[in-house]
Parts: C-alpha cells; structure tokens; sequence
C-alpha cells in the first residue's frame, strides 16, 4: 500500500506506484481444528500482516506479489469449492492452503479488488 505524502513527485522515481491500486482482503474458509484462526476471521493485506499465523502469511507471500502487481493466476478450479474469480479490472480471488501438517486446514480466500 502506498503511503506517499507527495504521490506525484514520488511517482516519478518509485515504480510500484506506476502499478494499479488494490485492496486486499482475507478471510479464512476453512480450519475448523485451527488454534491460530477461525473460520469467517478476516483481514486486509497489508494493514493486518501482523495478525496472520506466520506460517499462513508465508505461503500466501508468494500469490499475493503476483496479485499486487496485476498479476493473475491461471488456473481455476473449476467444480471445486475453490472456483475463482478472475477479473484484472475487477475481482480476483485466489484460495490459499496453510502448510500446517496436521489436520487443522486451513484455506484462505484472497479477494484483491482494483481501486478505481
Ligand atoms: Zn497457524
């Protein structure tokens, strides 16, 4: 998220901010076994970073930087509960698996909606 007091003169020298404004949300689906979340928990990216499990922080780090940058992901799941929306001038969602090897589950859902 930009925090520039002068965007226009920092526009100039700082290329993230050449790049489209989004919000982030997450929201935790699944992980009804989690000591860390529970399930409807929700999050804005990046204001709420220090709220999410690390583990579950790290294996989001890598979709959200291609979110961040305009970036979508191929694939869909398509007839899964995990379906995505994909629209770069829109909603784009993307779901996300916590490492965790034990049986607590959790999964993510990152919805990034472009600022107008
Ligand atoms: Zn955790």
């Amino acid at each position: 998220m930009c925090k520039c007091e002068n965007y226009e003169e920092l526009k100039k020298s700082w290329g993230y901010c050449k790049t489209k404004k989004y919000r982030f949300e997450i929201e935790v689906v699944e992980g009804d076994k989690s000591t860390c979340h529970k399930i409807g928990d929700k999050f804005e990216y990046p204001q709420d970073r220090g709220l999410i499990c690390p583990w579950l922080l790290d294996s989001m780090t890598g979709f959200i930087r291609v979110l961040e940058f305009g970036g979508t992901l191929p694939w869909k799941y398509e007839g899964t509960p995990y379906e995505k929306e994909i629209d770069p001038d829109g909603v784009t969602t993307e779901f996300v698996r916590c490492p965790d090897p034990s049986d607590v589950g959790i999964v993510v859902k990152i919805t990034r909606t472009i600022l107008k």
